[in-house]
């Protein structure tokens, strides 16, 4: 499957180092959305700055230095920032984006969980594998997020007073 899932993010330290992060408020099934840069500050004042950069030096001018295959197009790559502008209120996986087809998607809505974290199945779940070369630590997160979504629930039984099994 390919497509949906265009800018870079999930892999933590893509970021520029120094520049402090906001959590997204986008959700997702398998906890993609949740690390999307899209939308948030620091990735679209980037973009923005560096928009306004190509603007000022009129870069385009510069496309006849690097004649064909030294060089890419300007016009395009000037749409590709807008583009990035233009999306910052994408409403994630579980906001109606993604993949309509998407096997996690579909499995986890089936099972009515709010994402793959909550499933039992997750170790042995084989619906990751069109994520898996391009985000090969997708269901690392969502076992260390597992981890501590069970760890709550422990604690909320504890101070319930239910019995622990
Ligand atoms: S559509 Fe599928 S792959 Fe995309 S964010 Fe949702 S669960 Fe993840
Ligand atoms: S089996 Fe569980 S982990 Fe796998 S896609 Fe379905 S809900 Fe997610």
């Amino acid at each position: 499957m390919k497509g949906g899932h265009g800018p870079p993010g999930p892999g933590g330290g893509r970021h520029p180092p120094g520049i402090a992060r906001e959590k997204s408020m986008r959700r997702s099934y398998c906890g993609l959305c949740e690390e999307c840069p899209l939308g948030l500050g620091d990735f679209q004042e980037i973009v923005s700055r560096l928009r306004e950069y190509v603007t000022r030096f009129r870069s385009n001018w510069w496309e006849h230095c690097f004649p064909k295959e030294n060089g890419f197009s300007f016009v395009e790559f000037r749409k590709a920032l807008d583009w990035f502008l233009a999306r910052q209120d994408c409403p994630g996986c579980q906001g109606g984006r993604g993949f309509p087809d998407c096997p996690i998607r579909v499995c986890a809505m089936e099972r009515h969980l709010a994402g793959c974290y909550q499933c039992d199945d997750l170790e042995a779940c084989d619906k990751f594998e069109h994520l898996l070369v391009e985000f090969p630590d997708v269901k690392v997160k969502l076992r260390r997020r597992q981890i501590k979504y069970r760890a709550q629930l422990h604690h909320q039984r504890l101070a319930s007073g239910k019995k622990v099994t």
